[in-house]
């Protein structure tokens, strides 16, 4: 069971070793980035004693925090050094955000749900982060007032790349999102060159869908579950 501040900090500690660095990820600014987040802290109490193993979880609304390795793996797919502005699609329950605002200069984060916007930045502004932007949009749009962004990491599933984000990305910016249907996608990495993005493939993966005008429309959620 854990109880305290120093168990969740052990089981956090052997969460890295065991899901991420032994999988292979070894930037060490990510590591650092997902040592340093308490997962714990993003998801609701009955869930305490699962916040480090290696899956999603609930965070009502029907939707999940990701799995810890989705996270890092989006984070070092996305090579950020420090400088960078990042659009985050997405927010949840703010986790990612939070590990992206360890590796870059702002998050701008953008939540299709307004109450679980509402409830992510309130939690990321009690936990003290103070370089995370969360709106209530949709992201499929991405986000003109603040592009064009370094980095782009979507933490739900679309059908294809939805063109807006290629546009916002600077020349050489990365675009991480999952592609596919709904059960079974492939998140690749897009460096941007000229107007086009190469794409390659890093994983196959699972994530809730991307509803929105360049997403899935929003009947999917119900006709394929
Ligand atoms: N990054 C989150 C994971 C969230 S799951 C975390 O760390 O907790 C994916 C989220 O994407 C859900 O909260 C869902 O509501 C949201 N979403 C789906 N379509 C969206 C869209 N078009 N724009 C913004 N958010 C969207």
């Amino acid at each position: 069971m854990l109880v305290d501040e120093r168990s969740f900090e052990r089981a956090r500690l052997r969460m890295v070793e065991e899901q991420i660095r032994a999988r292979g990820i070894r930037d060490d600014r990510v590591i650092a980035a997902m040592r340093g987040v308490p997962r714990h802290r993003f998801v609701d109490p009955v869930f305490f004693d699962q916040a480090y193993e290696d899956h999603p979880l609930p965070i009502g609304e029907s939707q999940t925090i990701s799995q810890p390795y989705m996270v890092a793996l989006m984070a070092a797919s996305l090579s950020l050094v420090g400088h960078e502005t990042v659009l985050d699609i997405g927010t949840g329950s703010g986790y990612q955000a939070a590990v992206f605002a360890r590796l870059c200069r702002w998050v701008y984060s953008i939540e299709r749900c307004e109450s679980l916007a509402r409830k992510a930045q309130h939690r990321l502004s009690a936990m003290g982060y103070k370089n995370i932007t969360v709106v209530v949009g949709d992201g499929t749009l991405g986000w003109e007032a603040h592009a064009p962004y370094e980095a782009i990491g979507v933490a739900a599933a679309a059908p294809n790349i939805p063109a807006p984000l290629a546009e916002q990305l600077v020349p050489g910016g990365r675009l991480c999102i999952p592609l596919g249907s709904r059960h079974s996608q492939v998140l690749v990495v897009g460096v941007k060159h000229g107007a086009a993005l190469e794409i390659q493939d890093v994983c196959g993966c699972e994530f809730v869908p991307l509803i929105g005008a360049r997403g899935w429309g929003a009947r999917y959620e119900e006709l394929s579950d």
